[in-house]
């Protein structure tokens, strides 16, 4: 063998870094855009990705990590105005699978309070509601939930609430309990969505949690995914809602539809960044594990998974970037959304499944990052609006003729 192979081969291979953005999607956002992304990257990857597992394991929410997380200014992005941090909707969903790729919990934490919570008064608040709220949640000065589905009804609540608002001169009485609401256990501010007993339409409410008397949370226990967000079980007996706090532009259920629709398809990009973080992670180890004196990453049925989730990754990728287009131009319907909301969460649940796989037994262990990605994705899957109730939406609009029962 001539001299300089022989030496070439002595050489370390230095192997790529694992990077999940194969079709360069990255690239849609503008250079301003990118460094807002990139910043929401540092701090992720500083300062949540070495403590969140301690938080995971122990049921609890890293709150010292909310003033670090304010300042880097991303909430209410995608909104115009009210102190919101504003920029395009594609910057706010590149931002909302950024977090998602370190950590689901982080995510759906911000994707409930910026997303369904702000949201909600975003697309159904009046004027007056916009200017007092926005700007102090934006701050997080009050951070906010989204009260919709209850313990005895969740997919069924277009049809079926049962907390009950009833009017009494300038204010409504609102009774009834919702059941897994994030962030409720410790947050400022609940969107309460109850049926108005005398038109039997849902009505949305800006709840104040501790300062309302008859409204009470208990922590939902014993979870076994996204278990750095803190759920509550909210119990609203006789609560007194000022008319004030009524959401004014929204009259039914068709209007809450709206807030849905525009954080469903977020959850697509949740779920996207959920398969970026797990296939980041599982090809870091791949490349890194040995047995049978080579890297596990150097076999080939190794690599066919490898490949089976990059192709995953970037498929969603490249449809959810579709729906962020749509959304942008107006075109964005509930079908849309509920395409892609299904279509991201089945391929995630394959991703994290092959990811786990291939790390073997430390797959199931929380230490290499990739089983905390596997057991969230199940909360995702199932979370504003199961997959049966995406495809239901999608098989209404494809043949016109609705299966919901
Ligand atoms: C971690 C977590 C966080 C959440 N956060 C919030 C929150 O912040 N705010 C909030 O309001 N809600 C929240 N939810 C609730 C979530 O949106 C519901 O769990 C979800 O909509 C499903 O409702 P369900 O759990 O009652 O299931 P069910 O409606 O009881 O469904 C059970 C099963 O039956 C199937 N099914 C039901 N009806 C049909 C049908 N007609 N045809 C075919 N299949 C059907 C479903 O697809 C599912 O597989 C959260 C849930 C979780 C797990």
């Amino acid at each position: 063998m001539p001299e300089a192979q022989s030496q070439e081969t002595k050489k370390p291979k230095v192997l790529p870094k694992p990077n999940s953005d194969f079709y360069q999607t990255f690239q849609m956002l503008s250079e301003a855009e990118q460094q807002t992304v990139s910043k929401v990257r540092a701090f992720m990857e500083t300062s949540v990705a070495p403590v969140i597992n301690d938080f995971w394991a122990k049921d609890s929410f890293p709150f010292d990590l909310l003033p670090g997380f304010r300042d880097l200014q991303i909430v209410g992005a995608g909104y115009d105005g009210y102190g919101c941090a504003g920029g395009s909707n594609l910057l706010a969903c590149y931002i909302a699978m950024e977090i998602a790729r370190i950590d689901c919990s982080f995510a759906t934490f911000f994707g409930v309070h910026s997303g369904l919570a702000m949201g909600s008064i975003f697309l159904c608040g009046s004027e007056e509601q916009k200017k007092k709220w926005l700007p102090p949640m934006a701050r997080m000065e009050k951070i906010g939930c989204f009260g919709l589905t209850e313990p005895l009804v969740g997919s069924g609540t277009g049809g079926g609430l049962t907390t009950t608002a009833q009017r009494d001169g300038d204010t409504w009485i609102i009774n009834g309990q919702k059941k897994w609401i994030g962030n409720a256990p410790w947050c400022d501010v609940s969107i309460i969505w109850a049926r108005d007993v005398a038109d039997n339409q849902v009505k949305g409410f800006i709840v104040e949690n501790k300062t309302t008397p008859g409204f009470s949370v208990e922590k939902i226990q014993n979870k076994i995914a996204l278990k750095v967000v803190q759920n509550g079980l909210i119990t609203l007996n006789n609560c007194r809602i000022p008319e004030e706090n009524r959401l004014q532009q929204d009259s039914s259920f068709r209007d809450t539809a709206k807030v849905l629709r525009m954080t469903r398809f977020l959850v697509g990009w949740e779920a996207t960044g959920c398969q970026m973080g797990a296939y980041e992670n599982t090809l870091r180890y791949t490349q890194q594990r040995l047995q049978f004196g080579k890297p596990i990453a150097s076999f080939q049925l190794v690599q066919d998974l490898l490949a089976k989730m990059l192709a995953n990754v970037t498929a969603c990728q490249c449809m959810v970037a579709r729906t962020a287009q749509l959304h942008a131009e107006g075109k964005l319907n509930d079908a849309h959304a509920a395409l892609a909301k299904a279509f991201t969460t089945a391929r995630m649940r394959e991703t994290v499944a092959w990811g786990r796989e291939l790390l073997g037994g430390n797959g199931i262990s929380l230490d290499y990052q990739v089983a905390r990605f596997f057991a969230d994705a199940e909360a995702f899957y199932s979370y504003e609006g199961t997959y049966q109730m995406q495809n239901l939406i999608v098989g209404k609009a494809v043949t016109g003729l609705s299966a919901f029962v």
